[in-house]
Protein backbone atom coordinates (compact mmCIF):
# COMPACT_ATOMS: atom_id res chain seq x y z
CA UNK A 1 0.00 0.00 0.00
CA UNK A 2 1.50 3.76 -0.11
CA UNK A 3 -0.12 6.73 0.71
CA UNK A 4 -1.05 9.06 -2.20
CA UNK A 5 -2.49 12.22 -1.01
CA UNK A 6 -5.34 11.52 2.08
CA UNK A 7 -5.41 8.31 0.51
CA UNK A 8 -4.34 4.55 1.24
CA UNK A 9 -3.99 3.25 -2.36
CA UNK A 10 -3.40 -0.79 -2.64
CA UNK A 11 -1.45 -1.79 -5.21
CA UNK A 12 -3.02 -4.58 -7.50
CA UNK A 13 -5.79 -5.05 -4.80
CA UNK A 14 -3.37 -6.72 -2.20
CA UNK A 15 -4.87 -4.70 0.91
CA UNK A 16 -8.28 -4.90 1.56
CA UNK A 17 -8.40 -1.86 3.83
CA UNK A 18 -7.54 0.43 0.69
CA UNK A 19 -9.01 3.52 0.52
CA UNK A 20 -8.56 2.68 -3.36
CA UNK A 21 -7.13 -0.19 -5.25
CA UNK A 22 -4.72 0.86 -8.02
CA UNK A 23 -4.78 -2.33 -10.99
CA UNK A 24 -1.97 -2.42 -13.17
CA UNK A 25 -2.86 -4.57 -15.59
CA UNK A 26 -6.08 -7.23 -16.03
CA UNK A 27 -4.28 -10.47 -15.29
CA UNK A 28 -6.35 -12.45 -12.71
CA UNK A 29 -4.02 -12.22 -10.26
CA UNK A 30 -3.91 -8.68 -9.80
CA UNK A 31 -7.31 -7.85 -9.47
CA UNK A 32 -8.72 -10.48 -7.09
CA UNK A 33 -9.50 -7.54 -4.62
CA UNK A 34 -11.26 -5.70 -7.26
CA UNK A 35 -15.39 -5.61 -7.35
CA UNK A 36 -19.02 -3.99 -7.42
CA UNK A 37 -18.53 -0.58 -5.08
CA UNK A 38 -14.98 -0.27 -5.04
CA UNK A 39 -12.74 2.44 -6.24
CA UNK A 40 -10.56 1.54 -8.30
CA UNK A 41 -7.48 3.40 -10.57
CA UNK A 42 -6.34 2.06 -13.59
CA UNK A 43 -6.32 2.34 -17.08
CA UNK A 44 -9.51 2.17 -19.33
CA UNK A 45 -8.70 -0.79 -21.25
CA UNK A 46 -7.81 -2.60 -18.13
CA UNK A 47 -11.29 -1.72 -16.51
CA UNK A 48 -12.81 -3.41 -20.30
CA UNK A 49 -10.76 -6.43 -20.09
CA UNK A 50 -11.81 -6.69 -16.08
CA UNK A 51 -15.64 -6.59 -16.67
CA UNK A 52 -15.30 -9.72 -18.99
CA UNK A 53 -14.00 -11.28 -16.23
CA UNK A 54 -16.89 -10.51 -13.90
CA UNK A 55 -15.76 -7.51 -12.36
CA UNK A 56 -18.62 -5.38 -12.57
CA UNK A 57 -20.07 -2.09 -10.56
CA UNK A 58 -16.72 -0.56 -9.71
CA UNK A 59 -16.11 3.00 -9.56
CA UNK A 60 -13.12 3.54 -12.12
CA UNK A 61 -11.18 6.48 -11.38
CA UNK A 62 -8.68 7.26 -14.49
CA UNK A 63 -6.95 9.77 -12.41
CA UNK A 64 -5.37 10.57 -9.17
CA UNK A 65 -3.69 13.96 -8.24
CA UNK A 66 -0.18 13.57 -7.18
CA UNK A 67 0.07 10.11 -9.21
CA UNK A 68 0.54 9.43 -13.10
CA UNK A 69 0.42 6.05 -14.34
CA UNK A 70 2.75 5.34 -17.05
CA UNK A 71 2.91 2.22 -19.57
CA UNK A 72 4.21 -0.73 -18.26
CA UNK A 73 5.10 -2.92 -22.15
CA UNK A 74 3.13 -6.00 -20.66
CA UNK A 75 -0.24 -6.12 -21.72
CA UNK A 76 -3.19 -4.00 -23.13
CA UNK A 77 -3.39 -0.86 -20.78
CA UNK A 78 -0.94 -1.96 -18.62
CA UNK A 79 0.43 0.41 -15.96
CA UNK A 80 2.79 1.46 -13.49
CA UNK A 81 1.69 3.83 -10.43
CA UNK A 82 4.02 6.72 -9.89
CA UNK A 83 3.85 8.68 -7.11
CA UNK A 84 5.33 11.62 -4.72
CA UNK A 85 3.60 11.09 -1.35
CA UNK A 86 3.94 13.70 0.91
CA UNK A 87 4.58 11.62 4.25
CA UNK A 88 7.24 9.64 2.61
CA UNK A 89 9.14 13.05 0.69
CA UNK A 90 10.44 10.69 -1.81
CA UNK A 91 9.10 9.62 -5.28
CA UNK A 92 7.91 5.96 -5.64
CA UNK A 93 7.51 3.87 -8.34
CA UNK A 94 5.18 0.40 -8.87
CA UNK A 95 6.16 -1.65 -12.10
CA UNK A 96 3.70 -3.94 -11.81
CA UNK A 97 4.15 -6.88 -14.53
CA UNK A 98 6.46 -5.37 -17.22
CA UNK A 99 8.64 -5.71 -19.87
CA UNK A 100 11.47 -4.18 -21.59
CA UNK A 101 10.99 -5.38 -25.08
CA UNK A 102 6.64 -5.07 -25.45
CA UNK A 103 4.79 -7.26 -27.62
CA UNK A 104 3.72 -5.64 -30.88
CA UNK A 105 -0.06 -6.09 -29.17
CA UNK A 106 1.09 -3.63 -25.72
CA UNK A 107 2.15 -0.12 -25.61
CA UNK A 108 5.77 0.36 -24.68
CA UNK A 109 7.16 0.95 -21.11
CA UNK A 110 8.04 4.46 -20.47
CA UNK A 111 10.17 4.30 -17.46
CA UNK A 112 10.91 6.81 -14.76
CA UNK A 113 13.58 8.21 -12.08
CA UNK A 114 12.37 7.52 -8.94
CA UNK A 115 13.51 7.12 -5.24
CA UNK A 116 12.16 4.23 -3.97
CA UNK A 117 11.32 1.13 -6.90
CA UNK A 118 8.45 -1.31 -5.84
CA UNK A 119 9.14 -3.91 -8.66
CA UNK A 120 7.74 -7.32 -10.01
CA UNK A 121 9.34 -10.61 -8.69
CA UNK A 122 7.90 -13.18 -11.57
CA UNK A 123 11.58 -13.94 -13.07
CA UNK A 124 13.88 -13.90 -9.78
CA UNK A 125 17.01 -15.74 -11.03
CA UNK A 126 19.71 -14.78 -12.96
CA UNK A 127 19.93 -17.98 -14.61
CA UNK A 128 16.57 -17.48 -16.53
CA UNK A 129 17.36 -15.45 -19.78
CA UNK A 130 15.27 -14.91 -22.66
CA UNK A 131 16.29 -15.41 -25.88
CA UNK A 132 15.72 -12.16 -28.20
CA UNK A 133 12.18 -11.91 -29.02
CA UNK A 134 12.33 -11.55 -32.71
CA UNK A 135 14.40 -14.71 -32.98
CA UNK A 136 11.55 -16.39 -31.15
CA UNK A 137 8.92 -15.15 -33.06
CA UNK A 138 10.81 -15.97 -36.44
CA UNK A 139 10.77 -19.53 -34.77
CA UNK A 140 7.01 -19.83 -34.06
CA UNK A 141 6.09 -18.25 -37.86
CA UNK A 142 8.52 -21.33 -38.83
CA UNK A 143 6.28 -23.74 -36.49
CA UNK A 144 3.05 -22.33 -38.12
CA UNK A 145 3.59 -22.91 -41.52
CA UNK A 146 5.14 -25.76 -42.01
CA UNK A 147 3.31 -28.01 -39.13
CA UNK A 148 0.00 -26.41 -41.24
CA UNK A 149 0.92 -28.42 -44.27
CA UNK A 150 0.64 -31.59 -41.63
CA UNK A 151 -2.39 -31.24 -39.73
CA UNK A 152 -3.74 -28.81 -37.06
CA UNK A 153 -1.99 -26.76 -34.46
CA UNK A 154 -3.08 -25.67 -31.32
CA UNK A 155 -1.45 -23.35 -29.30
CA UNK A 156 -2.53 -22.61 -25.18
CA UNK A 157 -2.12 -19.31 -24.77
CA UNK A 158 -3.25 -17.51 -21.64
CA UNK A 159 -6.43 -14.70 -22.97
CA UNK A 160 -5.16 -11.52 -22.11
CA UNK A 161 -1.79 -10.63 -24.14
CA UNK A 162 -0.09 -13.88 -25.30
CA UNK A 163 -3.41 -14.73 -27.24
CA UNK A 164 -3.14 -11.56 -29.20
CA UNK A 165 0.17 -11.46 -29.07
CA UNK A 166 -0.26 -15.12 -31.40
CA UNK A 167 -2.83 -13.84 -33.59
CA UNK A 168 -0.74 -11.38 -34.68
CA UNK A 169 2.13 -13.32 -35.51
CA UNK A 170 0.18 -15.89 -37.47
CA UNK A 171 -1.46 -13.22 -39.45
CA UNK A 172 2.13 -12.05 -40.45
CA UNK A 173 2.52 -15.57 -41.99
CA UNK A 174 -1.23 -15.21 -43.51
CA UNK A 175 -2.93 -17.62 -41.23
CA UNK A 176 -5.97 -16.56 -39.55
CA UNK A 177 -6.58 -18.55 -36.22
CA UNK A 178 -9.44 -19.66 -34.70
CA UNK A 179 -9.57 -18.79 -31.09
CA UNK A 180 -12.10 -19.79 -28.03
CA UNK A 181 -14.70 -17.58 -26.39
CA UNK A 182 -12.47 -16.07 -23.68
CA UNK A 183 -9.86 -15.49 -25.83
CA UNK A 184 -12.46 -13.73 -28.17
CA UNK A 185 -14.29 -11.26 -25.44
CA UNK A 186 -10.49 -10.38 -25.24
CA UNK A 187 -9.89 -9.56 -28.60
CA UNK A 188 -13.20 -7.16 -28.89
CA UNK A 189 -11.19 -4.70 -26.31
CA UNK A 190 -7.88 -5.07 -28.33
CA UNK A 191 -9.92 -4.20 -31.58
CA UNK A 192 -12.30 -1.44 -29.35
CA UNK A 193 -8.46 0.19 -28.87
CA UNK A 194 -6.98 0.08 -32.27
CA UNK A 195 -4.94 -3.33 -31.70
CA UNK A 196 -5.57 -4.65 -35.37
CA UNK A 197 -6.63 -8.37 -35.04
CA UNK A 198 -7.57 -11.18 -37.86
CA UNK A 199 -9.26 -14.05 -36.34
CA UNK A 200 -11.98 -16.37 -36.38
CA UNK A 201 -14.39 -17.13 -33.30
CA UNK A 202 -15.47 -20.66 -32.48
CA UNK A 203 -18.20 -18.79 -30.25
CA UNK A 204 -19.56 -16.19 -32.83
CA UNK A 205 -19.07 -16.54 -36.45
CA UNK A 206 -20.49 -19.88 -37.14
CA UNK A 207 -20.44 -19.73 -41.00
CA UNK A 208 -16.67 -18.68 -40.82
CA UNK A 209 -15.69 -21.04 -38.40
CA UNK A 210 -17.12 -23.94 -40.55
CA UNK A 211 -15.31 -23.12 -43.39
CA UNK A 212 -11.68 -22.47 -41.51
CA UNK A 213 -11.79 -26.00 -40.34
CA UNK A 214 -12.21 -27.68 -43.72
CA UNK A 215 -8.76 -27.51 -44.30
CA UNK A 216 -5.91 -27.46 -41.47
CA UNK A 217 -6.16 -24.70 -39.28
CA UNK A 218 -4.32 -22.84 -36.60
CA UNK A 219 -5.89 -22.45 -33.07
CA UNK A 220 -5.60 -21.02 -29.79
CA UNK A 221 -7.08 -21.37 -26.29
CA UNK A 222 -7.00 -20.81 -23.29
CA UNK A 223 -3.99 -22.66 -21.33
CA UNK A 224 -5.83 -24.63 -19.16
CA UNK A 225 -8.10 -26.18 -21.90
CA UNK A 226 -5.30 -26.86 -24.09
CA UNK A 227 -4.99 -30.74 -24.09
CA UNK A 228 -8.89 -31.39 -23.48
CA UNK A 229 -9.52 -29.44 -27.17
CA UNK A 230 -6.58 -30.77 -28.88
CA UNK A 231 -8.16 -34.56 -27.94
CA UNK A 232 -11.29 -33.06 -29.22
CA UNK A 233 -9.77 -31.84 -32.10
CA UNK A 234 -8.12 -34.80 -32.70
CA UNK A 235 -11.88 -36.95 -32.89
CA UNK A 236 -13.37 -34.40 -34.61
CA UNK A 237 -11.33 -34.29 -37.88
CA UNK A 238 -9.28 -37.24 -37.74
CA UNK A 239 -6.41 -35.22 -38.51
CA UNK A 240 -3.07 -35.18 -36.24
CA UNK A 241 -3.35 -32.42 -33.67
CA UNK A 242 0.24 -30.54 -32.78
CA UNK A 243 0.17 -28.58 -29.47
CA UNK A 244 2.56 -25.59 -28.18
CA UNK A 245 3.01 -23.07 -25.94
CA UNK A 246 4.21 -19.73 -25.67
CA UNK A 247 5.28 -18.35 -22.12
CA UNK A 248 8.32 -17.48 -20.51
CA UNK A 249 8.17 -20.49 -17.92
CA UNK A 250 8.85 -22.65 -21.21
CA UNK A 251 12.82 -21.94 -19.79
CA UNK A 252 12.43 -23.66 -17.30
CA UNK A 253 9.56 -25.69 -17.38
CA UNK A 254 8.48 -29.05 -19.62
CA UNK A 255 5.33 -28.01 -20.69
CA UNK A 256 3.96 -31.43 -22.24
CA UNK A 257 3.46 -30.08 -26.00
CA UNK A 258 4.72 -30.94 -29.15
CA UNK A 259 6.44 -27.10 -29.32
CA UNK A 260 7.33 -24.77 -26.18
CA UNK A 261 8.04 -21.46 -27.18
CA UNK A 262 9.97 -18.86 -24.74
CA UNK A 263 7.88 -15.61 -25.67
CA UNK A 264 7.24 -13.92 -22.42
CA UNK A 265 5.83 -10.68 -22.10
CA UNK A 266 7.58 -9.99 -18.52
CA UNK A 267 10.95 -9.06 -17.85
CA UNK A 268 14.21 -11.53 -17.13
CA UNK A 269 16.64 -10.79 -14.49
CA UNK A 270 18.74 -9.02 -16.93
CA UNK A 271 16.01 -6.55 -18.36
CA UNK A 272 15.14 -6.07 -14.50
CA UNK A 273 18.82 -4.82 -13.78
CA UNK A 274 18.30 -2.94 -17.17
CA UNK A 275 14.93 -1.33 -15.92
CA UNK A 276 16.22 -0.35 -12.85
CA UNK A 277 19.22 1.13 -13.46
CA UNK A 278 16.84 3.35 -16.59
CA UNK A 279 14.79 4.28 -12.66
CA UNK A 280 18.67 5.16 -11.21
CA UNK A 281 16.32 4.45 -7.19
CA UNK A 282 18.03 5.12 -4.11
CA UNK A 283 16.16 1.70 -2.46
CA UNK A 284 14.44 -1.31 -4.04
CA UNK A 285 11.32 -3.29 -2.73
CA UNK A 286 10.83 -6.85 -4.55
CA UNK A 287 7.09 -7.21 -4.57
CA UNK A 288 5.69 -11.19 -5.76
CA UNK A 289 5.21 -14.10 -3.79
CA UNK A 290 7.40 -14.50 -0.56
CA UNK A 291 9.65 -16.73 -1.95
CA UNK A 292 10.37 -15.15 -5.72
CA UNK A 293 10.51 -11.46 -4.00
CA UNK A 294 13.31 -13.33 -1.27
CA UNK A 295 15.47 -14.74 -3.93
CA UNK A 296 14.90 -11.62 -6.58
CA UNK A 297 16.10 -9.04 -3.52
CA UNK A 298 18.87 -11.07 -2.59
CA UNK A 299 20.12 -11.61 -6.38
CA UNK A 300 19.49 -7.91 -6.97
CA UNK A 301 21.89 -7.28 -3.85
CA UNK A 302 24.36 -9.58 -5.37
CA UNK A 303 24.79 -7.72 -8.35
CA UNK A 304 25.12 -4.56 -6.48
CA UNK A 305 21.54 -3.63 -5.93
CA UNK A 306 20.08 -2.03 -2.76
CA UNK A 307 17.36 -4.52 -2.52
CA UNK A 308 14.60 -6.05 0.61
CA UNK A 309 11.53 -7.90 -0.35
CA UNK A 310 9.00 -5.18 -0.21
CA UNK A 311 7.88 -5.19 3.63
CA UNK A 312 3.90 -5.71 4.84
CA UNK A 313 3.94 -2.54 6.87
CA UNK A 314 5.07 0.03 4.26
CA UNK A 315 3.48 3.32 4.33
CA UNK A 316 0.67 1.33 7.35
CA UNK A 317 -2.54 2.60 7.85
CA UNK A 318 -1.50 4.70 10.56
CA UNK A 319 -0.06 6.84 8.11
CA UNK A 320 3.14 7.18 9.47
CA UNK A 321 6.09 6.66 7.60
CA UNK A 322 7.07 3.63 8.22
CA UNK A 323 8.85 3.15 4.98
CA UNK A 324 11.88 5.04 5.93
CA UNK A 325 12.65 2.55 8.36
CA UNK A 326 14.18 0.23 5.97
CA UNK A 327 15.84 3.26 3.82
ZN1 LIG B 1 0.46 -10.00 -15.85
Amino acid sequence: MIRVGKLNVSLDCREQDSDINFVSHAHSDHISGAGRGKKVLASKETIELMEIRGKHGMEHIPNLESATLINAGHVLGSKQLYAEPEELGASVLYSGDFQMQAPSVAAPIETRQTDILIIDSTYPDPSTRFPERNRVIAEISEFILSRLNDGIILFGAHSIGKAQELIRIANDTGTIPVVDKNIHLVNQVYLRHGVALDYVSFYKDEEEQAQSVLQNFMGITTMSKLHKTAALLSSLYKKKVYTAVATGFASTFNMRTHAQFVLSDHADFAQATEYIRLCSPSRIYTRGSQESAKKFAENLSKAGFPAAPLPSSFIGNSGTNKAMQHL
